[in-house]
């Protein structure tokens, strides 16, 4: 780290946290760090900590959100799925624009965007919160809204109040706009982006679940 920012190629921890816990957490190698930008890898096939029920089991994606949400759950070992993702964020930003490519010949899969809080940084990364609900782009850069049945079951629990949830609905909707300018990152030619070869898939460091 250097005046505060994170150095191309560094291997830090992104971690997602739901009420204070931290329920994701992965180890990403730093694209960029600037006031323009923070840009993150995650390699298909990446180790990382996942919110799963305490014998282990995955958390049932059949199950509603009330029911999930009143599960006890741990964090457990996991993999990154297939695809690699390069997550790129304006600071401060309610949402983060998430690019996938799919296999060694890194096809290009789509743009999805993922409402979350800002990200902040941590003395081994950035922290931020997942706000559940998404936006999907299509390969016409046409978008549609992803998980509004969890984010409404959120809301009739309390986890967000009327304002926060107009907040991450906001946030959604100047992304919408994002797509429909063909505005940064959308316009910036990410899809050709390609890793470091000399980036090795990192592992969780020590330490990784500390820091604040
Ligand atoms: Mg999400």
């Amino acid at each position: 780290m250097a005046d505060g920012m994170w150095t191309r190629g560094e291997r830090i921890v992104l971690r997602y946290r739901n009420r204070g816990r931290i329920s994701w957490a992965t180890p990403v190698r730093v694209v960029e760090d600037s006031p323009a930008c923070v840009a993150l890898y995650t390699a298909a096939e990446t180790p990382q900590k996942r919110a799963m029920q305490l014998d282990g089991a995955p958390i049932p994606r059949a199950l509603s959100y009330e029911e999930r949400h009143a599960l006890p759950w741990r964090l457990g070992d996991a993999v990154w799925r297939e695809n690699a993702v390069l997550m790129l964020t304006r600071p401060g930003a309610a949402h983060s624009f998430w690019a996938f490519w799919r296999g060694a010949d890194w096809v290009f899969l789509n743009w999805y965007v993922n409402l979350q809080a800002p990200l902040r940084r941590t003395s081994i990364g950035f922290d931020s919160e997942d706000h559940l609900l998404d936006v999907v782009v299509g390969p016409d850069r046409s978008w549609a809204w992803k998980d509004e049945d969890e984010f409404a079951a959120a809301q009739r629990i309390g986890r967000f109040t009327v304002d926060e949830a107009a907040a991450v609905r906001a946030a959604g909707e100047e992304a919408i706009r994002t797509i429909e300018r063909r505005a940064w990152p959308l316009d910036a030619g990410w899809e050709a982006w390609r890793p470091d070869p000399a980036w090795a898939t990192p592992s969780l460091r020590d330490g990784w679940d500390a820091g604040a």
